[in-house]
């Protein structure tokens, strides 16, 4: 068998060190220094496709492989962890639940500007009493008309005041497995508030932050994988996340 890279990956290894050279290197001290997200260096990346890297071009991403992927993670934080889990975010946590669980409508309306890089993502899973163990998620969706209407906390949520769109799951019953859901959330929406930002003692250009759903209201249609499949989409979401975190 063979384990050498394939060209694809060489180039994109390539790609991604001139990038950290010429783009990341001489800035990320300041960000970090200053605990402020590198908007231009993020910018940046995605005009090289790497938002949404193993998103598939036809949906706007890179379309490249997960070895590419992590390839991408390695470069870049091995000068800045910070921006490596800004991409992940983006990435594993934003894009891939939709290109999984999204109807054509959402992909489009929601994945295309996430992966083209064009609008920036985030994924809302823990909450205070909520970490390893997901199933025990309290913040609630009810559907009242053709809204959900979100409410509680969400914690250490990665891009969670620069994000456009939010991938989040909530409690739609209370089988602590069978009734979550999960949700695309414009933090636009009304009710969506950010209330704390972290201070970290690392990874400071990344920023940290908690959210609180206060009778949040979005669209009937932005419910993601169905009523009831929130523990499923958050465990799949997970898994693919876990390799370039490991990266
Ligand atoms: C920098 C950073 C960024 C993050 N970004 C996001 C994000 O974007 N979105 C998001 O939703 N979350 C995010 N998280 C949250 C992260 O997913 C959680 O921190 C993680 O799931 C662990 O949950 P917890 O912190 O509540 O720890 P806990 O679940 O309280 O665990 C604490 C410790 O107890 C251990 N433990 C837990 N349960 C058991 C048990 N039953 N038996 C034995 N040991 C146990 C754990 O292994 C761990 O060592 C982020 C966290 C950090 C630090």
């Amino acid at each position: 068998m063979d384990f050498d890279f394939s060209q694809e990956q060489k180039m994109i290894r390539e790609m991604v060190r001139k990038f950290v050279e010429r783009e990341v290197k001489p800035k990320i001290e300041e960000y970090e220094r200053a605990e402020m997200f590198p908007m231009p260096l993020v910018k940046k990346a995605a005009k090289l496709g790497l938002l949404g890297i193993i998103i598939p071009e036809k949906y706007g991403g890179a379309g490249a492989d997960t070895i590419s992927y992590c390839i991408m993670e390695e470069e870049i934080a091995k000068i800045s962890a910070g921006l490596g889990l800004i991409m992940s975010a983006n990435n594993s946590l934003s894009c891939t639940p939709i290109l999984n669980h999204g109807t054509g409508e959402q992909k489009q309306k929601y994945l295309v500007p996430l992966a083209k890089g064009d609008k920036l993502g985030c994924w809302l899973l823990i909450e205070p009493g909520a970490g390893s163990d997901v199933a025990g998620i309290k913040a609630t969706a009810r559907l009242e008309g053709n809204q959900w209407v979100l409410n509680g906390d969400k914690i250490f949520v990665t891009n969670g005041s620069v994000a456009d769109i939010c991938v989040g799951v909530f409690r739609t019953g209370p089988d602590r497995h069978k009734e979550l859901t999960a949700f695309i959330i414009e933090s636009s929406s009304p009710g969506f508030k950010v209330t704390r930002v972290e201070e970290k003692m690392g990874i400071n250009c990344s920023l940290t932050v908690q959210l609180f759903f206060d009778n949040c209201r979005i669209p009937k249609e932005n419910m993601l994988g169905g009523e009831g499949q929130g523990f499923k989409v958050a465990m799949r979401t997970l898994n693919g996340g876990r390799v370039n975190i490991a990266a």
